[in-house]
Formats: structure tokens, sequence, C-alpha cells
């Protein structure tokens, strides 16, 4: 999870846009109107797209969104495009949203070094694919090398590329999409613009286009006119219709637009540098420790195997809930889904070096727990409120009071 500034949070709650009414006229709301009309050329310059909408609710939003938008393009110009490709390094969220845009999925495998490799692609590429979904850098924190024969071998074929942005912390101000060859993206605003992210909480997924696909973005647009700005159903021919209610999660708007701004093009290109600098540091103090299938180099994230490298009878997930007993947030486990025994490390740009190597010791012990006195680590969280739980019934049955 990032550090999110508390001061984004205060004007996410600023009198004059938590009381706003969502059918006050277009007169009385300009500075809202202006926020979300700057937040989207924030987004334009920063991912090369032409167009946003801020509209979806969460990155899944924006996956089924720009893949609408997908579907009616290929409808306007009359073709069968019914397949989507999606690599098996995917997020869970990415064959859900095409499946549920009415496509079929097609599953390419990544190659040994966890990357898609054109020889792949070459197979599953047929006439009747619309588009294929990337994750860049992917699930493995590792960045795609071969994008540019990807993106020949895509556009050729007359499909289009998607960017699933959910990690763009670790190239923004560096790499921009639209300039990498990719058509649609979205972004997780709760994962790279401030907003926490987990706990349920509310998201935001913006959706960014290329200008040929203009047409088909939700209704309604923001623009600017004479220096007003307006709401605008021009498009309403061609859109998808509308994603949801009003304008989107207004104060996940709110909040990215003041971290953008308050971060600026350098703000902002450091932070990803730094990201990535601190997931580095950390995998070369563990990976002595641990299998790192995907090598030794990464970007914002890694991916460890613990596989191996535990006391008997111990797994990952006792490993994370061990970490609860420590003080530690427990990271994301089993997956990316081709990686047995996964544990995925993302430090994020605003932790400091103490902090780094006060969790690499954590982890260490951890693990030396297993084999010491697998016990304890098997038994874990102790230290918290609530020991460990039947998950599944904690899901189907919670009890939300005591
Ligand atoms: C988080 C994530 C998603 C889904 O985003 P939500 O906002 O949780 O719906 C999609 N793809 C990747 C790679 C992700 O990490």
């Amino acid at each position: 999870m990032k550090y999110n500034p508390i001061v984004n949070e205060k004007i996410a709650k600023f009198e004059e846009f938590a009381s706003l009414h969502p059918y006050q006229s277009e007169e009385t709301i300009q500075g809202s109107l202006e926020v979300m009309y700057e937040l989207e050329r924030a987004l334009c310059e920063i991912s090369g797209m032409d167009y946003f909408t801020l509209q979806p609710a969460a990155g899944a939003h924006g996956e089924y969104a720009g893949l609408l938008i997908i579907a009616q393009y290929f409808k306007s110009k009359k073709e069968k495009r019914t397949k989507i490709i999606v690599p098996d390094s995917a997020h869970g969220t990415n064959p859900a949203s095409a499946a549920l845009a009415g496509f079929e999925i097609v599953s390419l495998k990544s190659d040994e070094n966890g990357i898609i490799s054109p020889a792949n692609l070459k197979e599953v590429l047929t006439q009747d694919v619309a588009c294929m979904m990337m994750t860049v850098p992917n699930t493995l924190g590792v960045f795609e090398k071969n994008i540019a024969e990807i993106s020949k071998m895509i556009h050729e074929n007359g499909s289009l590329l998607y960017y699933d942005g959910a990690n763009l912390n670790a190239v923004m101000g560096i790499a921009r999409p639209a300039d990498i060859g990719f058509d649609v993206m979205h972004i997780n605003l709760h994962k790279t613009f401030s907003t926490p992210h987990g706990g349920g909480g509310p998201g935001s997924g913006p959706v960014g286009v290329k200008s040929f696909l203009k047409d088909f973005l939700p209704m309604p647009l923001i623009i600017k006119e004479n220096d007003e700005f307006k709401v605008s159903f021009n498009n309403k021919k061609q859109s998808i219709g509308k994603m949801k209610a009003f304008f989107g999660n207004f104060p996940v708007l709110l909040k990215a637009c003041a971290y953008v701004k308050a971060l600026g093009g350098v703000g902002l290109k450091e932070a990803s540098t730094q990201a990535v600098l601190n997931a580095n540091y950390v995998l070369s103090c563990l990976k002595d420790k641990v299998s790192i299938p995907a090598g030794n180099v990464c970007m914002h994230e890694f991916v460890l195997s613990s596989k191996g490298h535990l006391g008997e009878g111990i797994k990952t997930l006792d490993v994370a809930k061990r970490l609860l007993d420590y003080g530690y947030y427990a990271p994301t486990i089993y997956f990316p889904l081709i990686v047995e025994e996964a544990m995925m490390i993302e430090p994020t740009e605003t932790e400091s070096k103490q902090v780094l190597d006060e969790f690499i010791d954590v982890l260490s012990k951890i693990i030396d727990e297993s084999k010491t006195n697998p016990e304890i680590v098997h038994n874990a969280p102790v230290n918290t409120f609530v020991s460990r739980l039947n998950e599944v019934e904690a899901a189907r049955k919670p009890k939300l009071h005591w």
C-alpha cells in the first residue's frame, strides 16, 4: 500500500466539494468540473493518451469500460472480432472483464523469463482477435521487453492493444503507454495517485484512449468552451453509454488531482524511480533466502517463491500470517498464479532504507522461525485481536459486531 498524504484526504473533505449535489447545474459546479478536466489533461500527459473518462469506479470497472469501447469500435467497422488475448500472468480481473464484455478469452503462456514472447503470441493471434491485454510492468514486476514487436504484430493483425495500468507506479514520468503502442488503458488511481488501496474502499479506474476511439467513450464528456466547463453529451450516437452515476468517485478524483499537482512532472518521475530502487534493494537482500523466479532485477515490485525455503509443512500463507504478528500488513500471496507459493513485495517509493531493512530482517527471521519453531509460524497470528480465521466462513458469514 502506498503512503498517501493526509493533506489529500483533507482536500477531499473540503466543504465546498463535499456539500455539492450531483444534480446542481453546470454554472454552480465550475470548480469541480475544472478539477476533473485538469485531472483528465494530466492523465493524458502522463500516459500519452488523447482522451480520458473518469467514470469507472475501479481497475476492473475500467477494464470492462475499455473492452466495451473496443467492442463498439469493431462493431462500427462491421468487423467480427470475438476474442481477447490475456497472458497467463494477468490479474484475474482481465479475463473476467473480457468475459463480461462478451468476448472469448484466449490464454497466452508467458515464456521462461515470465514475459510474453512474439513466438508464443504468433500461435494465438488469429483474425478474430479484437485485442490483447498487457500489464506493464507485468505482475511479476518485469518490464515486457518485446512490446515494440508485439505492438507491430497486433496492429498488423488489425487488433488493438490494451494497457492494464495497475503498475503505472513503476513507469510514470519515464515511459508512456500510448508512445509504446497501446490504444486503450486504465489507471488505478487508488494504486498510483493517492487514495489508500485495500480494505474494499472506493477506487477509481479512469480509462484513456487514442483519438480514434474518442466517440465511444462513456457519456458525458467534460469539455471546456470559452473558459467555461461543460458537460457534453455530443458523443451519444456511438458512446458505450454511462458507466457510473454522475461523474465517478469524485473524492478519489480530487485526491489524485492534488497528488499530481503537488508532485509535478519531476516529482512523479522521482516517485517511480524511487519505487523501482526500493524494490530492487529488497530483492537483492532477500534473493539468497528465497527463490526469485523472474530473475534478479525488477521494476517496482517482485514476486518471490518460498517453495523449498521454509520449514516442513510451512507455507507462504503461514509466513503472511506471521508478518501480522510483527506489525506488517500482509502482502499479496499466491498471485500471480504462475509462481508457486508466491509472495508479492511492493515496497513503494516513500519507505526509507531503515524501514526496508526492518522488513527484510523480519522476513528473514520468519524464514528462520519456520525451521526452528514451525509451530509458532503455523499458528500465527498470535499477537492480533483475532487469531487465524476460517477464511471461507469469515467471508460467507461475517460477524459484524461483538
Ligand atoms: C489491482 C489490479 C487490477 C484490478 O484493479 P481493481 O481496482 O482492484 O479493480 C487489475 N490488474 C492488475 C495488474 C492489478 O494489480
